[in-house]
């Protein structure tokens, strides 16, 4: 029965390891598509920047008791992969607690403090669920917010279950070993009593050896095919910024917010126009397309950020456009890049890693001109992300392709370009009438 079990466990860690692997390859390839950007620069600065953001979680304590219970969730998820590591070996070895005979009793200090984390974790994810479920804060409704409608809504309540069952499953699973110990049963190695889960015991009083020995079994399978099955679920969820924070907040723009990109074709044809050096002797390349149309224009760092959304919502609720009830949400703009990033990896696993023009964009098929005439380019949502994603840069550069390359302005803006490229300011007046204002202020 223990060889069964141990080669059943083998081929479900190959399965899943493959699986795993595979998606991390559609991952890597899909953010390969982006336009090549440089943010390697000042490596000191992006380290700690990404220590206090990721590893930290500074803008999480912005609202601090949310910002303890993701932290709870966040350290327990961290510090119980250590335990997950020796379910792993025991799994593929065969063995029970490989980690107790070598550790003594460090060992049942250790577990005992896993057992506080798991503690936490189930709060932390009740309250979670009650704020979604029952308190149903605004910017996860989906009545209020179209993208949290379907799938998004679901996804956030389900994992948060799923990690209550997980915790319980082994918190249960070592009470019932403790039990079994009591009893002397073979296989089960002398731990002595865990910090919590001694509590449980009672919970097993009566019960037969056999039948601790299955349930203790029974949980322990629940516990790690429940993490196998969380490992794939995260590569295709907004759970992937568990691991993509830490790369998403070390190349963040390290620039100020307010300060835009400009594009390069076109401060070289200005610098024509005024007769400056553009440093390769002025020839003027016209660039196959201005802005953005599709994720392949974007840069790997806008694909990234579309991956590490977590869905979360705290951009939107601080952007004005979408408070004065405009179709604009941020939270949108990267669930949509991310959306096409995914139908453009299937796409490519369809061609052998090729991607071939499905007839879709970014642009229209996905995201509006309609939200992108909406953003006011403020940078609430920059300022608000938790990692440092910046759902601006994507809307300025969709709405560049629009504006530039479709000459899809509203009439209102193309007045102001005009005034701009004429008038040097927005407004319609001779740059020589700029001081009018102050005629009357003249001394007689
Ligand atoms: S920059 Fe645009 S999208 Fe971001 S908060 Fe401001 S208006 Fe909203
Ligand atoms: S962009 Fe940032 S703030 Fe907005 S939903 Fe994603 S993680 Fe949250």
């Amino acid at each position: 029965m223990a060889v069964i079990q141990q080669i059943l466990f083998i081929a479900v860690l190959g399965v899943v390891g493959w699986l795993v692997f595979k998606r991390i390859r559609i991952i890597r390839d899909t953010i390969g598509l982006g336009r090549s950007e440089d943010r390697t620069d000042q490596p000191a600065r992006r380290f700690s920047t990404m220590l206090r953001i990721a590893f930290g979680q500074k803008k999480m304590f912005d609202r601090p008791l949310v910002g303890i219970l993701h932290f709870a969730v966040y350290a327990g998820f961290l510090l119980i992969n250590i335990e997950v590591a020796e379910i792993v070996l025991d799994g593929a070895t065969g063995s029970h607690r490989l980690f107790a005979p070598f550790l003594g009793s460090f060992y049942t200090f250790l577990i005992g403090f896993f057992e506080f984390l798991a503690v936490a974790v189930l709060l932390a994810c009740l309250v979670f669920l009650i704020r979604r479920s029952v308190v149903r804060v605004e910017r996860f409704q989906p009545s209020r917010h179209r993208e949290m409608s379907g799938w998004p809504a679901l996804d956030g309540k389900i994992i948060l279950i799923f990690e209550i069952v997980l915790m319980i499953a082994i918190l249960t699973m070592n009470a019932a070993d403790s039990v079994l110990q009591d009893l002397g049963s073979s296989h089960y190695t002398p731990t002595g009593n865990f910090a919590f889960s001694q509590y449980l015991k009672p919970l097993f009083e009566g019960w037969s050896e056999g039948s601790l020995v299955i349930y203790e079994r029974a949980a322990w399978w629940i516990h790690i095919l429940g993490i196998f099955a969380f490992a794939i679920y995260m590569t295709y969820s907004k759970h992937l910024h568990i691991v993509l924070a830490f790369p998403n907040t070390y190349f963040a723009r390290l620039t100020p917010k307010g300060q835009m990109n400009n594009m390069p074709e076109i401060t070289k044809e200005v610098k024509i126009m005024l007769g400056l050096d553009t440093g390769d002797g002025g020839e003027n390349v016209v660039p196959e397309r201005f802005g953005a149309k599709d994720v392949g224009d974007l840069s790997w760092k806008n694909l990234m950020d579309a991956y590490s959304c977590t869905e979360c919502g705290r951009c939107t609720a601080a952007c004005p456009a979408n408070l004065t009830g405009k179709l604009l949400s941020p939270r949108k703009i990267m669930m949509d890049t991310r959306d096409r990033l995914e139908d453009v990896g299937r796409v490519m696993q369809a061609n052998h890693g090729k991607f071939v023009d499905d007839g879709k964009a970014l642009i229209d098929d996905y995201i509006t001109q309609e939200e992108l005439l909406a953003c006011t380019s403020c940078n609430a949502c920059v300022q608000e992300c938790p990692i440092l994603i910046n759902p601006l840069d994507i809307i300025l550069q969709l709405r560049r392709y629009k504006v530039m390359d479709e000459a899809q302005a509203p009439n209102s803006w193309n007045m102001m370009f005009q005034n701009l490229e004429t008038n040097q300011a927005p407004w319609k007046f001779s740059p020589g009438d700029r001081f009018n204002w102050a005629d009357h202020l003249r001394q007689p």
